[in-house]
């Protein structure tokens, strides 16, 4: 019998379950790539659709875990020596959170955790595991690859356009029952002609620049791994080899990269300094990829024209976080792969992949991060330990 340790966001404040705005949810019968959708033995413990990335959803895991004689505590409760997570995480087999409302697993709890064997986020984006010390203790971290990196990418589209459409300040003065054209448009463009360049292209990245295709923008990538040469052709993109080329000549900024020990604060003041006046920049990666404090300054001087997104550090983000309160920002909380329809895929394949553990069955490389000591599967590809 195993115990598994779940981190999951509180409920909603209207109380559990909500009121669904739709009744269901479209089936996707698999990824742009080929790889297949998650595949867990049985029923699922949920109707796609349903809230389950919440405490009272449980992701939808208690059916099959008792019904194995499996012990499942589920849990907000994350920060903190006294907190709930802290105190059961001595005897956990399993750890699972989601990036979203992050169980920091730092090596000082995975020190504590001597029954550790499995951290599974439920979701994409690892980097709140030490996975070096993952690693070293020899846990597995697993994460459920491509479930919400459509979510992802819907999501940076949404923030470009009203970013750059100056949309969200038009819609406030809608909402106060102003009619004030001239201070509406008076930072609104068309994304129509742009350079619009993205820094990583892997499974997020690649398909914002599909998506933003028909929008007519000349599209750029940079990725230590270059995309096939068909690819390129396909959607007429420039190769930039390092960051900072692209950065220059870019009007609107897409990062897309992991975050891990050399990623971090890879947009700085330096970095900053290489744009041009009026730059956009949107992260749905994680908030440490940019000093904090840069962003608010390149803000308030004017070398970005908007920043959007939805990942911050820490999370949650405490209430005075300069992010909330910048010029011309778009920042939501940390949402856009905790759709309902992403949720749907991140449970199912987190149930996968615990069925996978807990049976004594291989985990499909695609969804490894840290195996075996090392990075493996999708881990050896996208992130580094240092
Ligand atoms: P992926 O593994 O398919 O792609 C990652 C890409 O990053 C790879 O192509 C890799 O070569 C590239 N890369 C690695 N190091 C790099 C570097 N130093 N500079 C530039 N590129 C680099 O992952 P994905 O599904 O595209 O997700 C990317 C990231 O987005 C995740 O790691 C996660 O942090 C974030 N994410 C956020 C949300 C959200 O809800 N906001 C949801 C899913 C993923």
């Amino acid at each position: 019998m195993g115990k598994i340790l779940c981190v999951l966001f509180p409920d909603p404040k209207t109380g559990y379950p909500p009121e669904y705005a739709r009744d269901t949810i479209p089936v996707i019968a698999g990824y742009p790539n080929g790889q297949t959708v998650p595949s867990p033995r049985g029923k699922l413990g949920f109707q796609p659709g349903e809230l389950v990335g919440c405490v009272s959803g449980e992701l939808g895991l208690r059916p099959y875990l008792a019904s194995h004689g499996h012990e499942l505590i589920v849990t907000s409760d994350k920060d903190g020596e006294n907190s709930e997570f802290d105190r059961h995480l001595p005897g956990a087999d399993v750890v699972i959170s989601q990036p979203f409302w992050p169980a920091y697993l730092t090596a000082e709890r995975i020190a504590k955790a001597k029954n550790l064997k499995l951290a599974l986020t439920a979701g994409i984006g690892s980097d709140h595991v030490d996975l070096k010390a993952a690693a070293d203790h020899g846990v597995t971290v697993a994460e459920v690859t491509f479930s919400n990196s459509i979510s992802v990418a819907e999501h940076v589209v949404m923030t470009v356009l009203s970013l750059v459409r100056n949309y969200l300040p038009s819609h406030e003065v809608a909402n106060n029952g102003g009619w004030d054209i001239a201070d509406c448009v008076s930072r609104s463009y068309d994304l129509e002609g742009m350079h619009f360049g993205t820094i990583a292209a892997g499974r997020i990245g690649l398909a914002v620049l599909r998506r933003l295709k028909p929008f007519d923008v000349h599209l750029h990538y940079y990725d230590p791994h270059r995309l096939p040469a068909n690819v390129e052709k396909e959607l007429n993109l420039t190769y930039h080899s390092t960051p900072q080329d692209l950065v220059k000549v870019c009007d609107v900024i897409n990062l897309q990269t992991p975050l891990y020990p050399s990623t971090e604060h890879m947009f700085d003041d330096k970095m900053f300094a290489l744009m041009k006046r009026g730059t956009y920049l949107i992260n749905t990666a994680r908030g440490k990829l940019c000093d904090r404090d840069a962003v608010v300054r390149a803000l308030e001087s004017g070398k970005l024209a908007g920043y959007g997104g939805d990942v911050w550090f820490p999370q949650p983000a405490p209430a005075d976080h300069p992010w909330r309160t910048m010029p011309h920002q778009g920042m939501v909380p940390h949402i856009s792969g905790a759709s309902l329809s992403g949720q749907a895929r991140y449970a199912a394949g987190t149930l996968e992949v615990l069925q996978n553990f807990l049976e004594g069955t291989p985990i499909r490389p695609e969804y490894l991060i840290v195996d075996a000591g090392n990075l493996a599967g999708t881990g050896a590809n996208s992130y580094k330990l240092a």
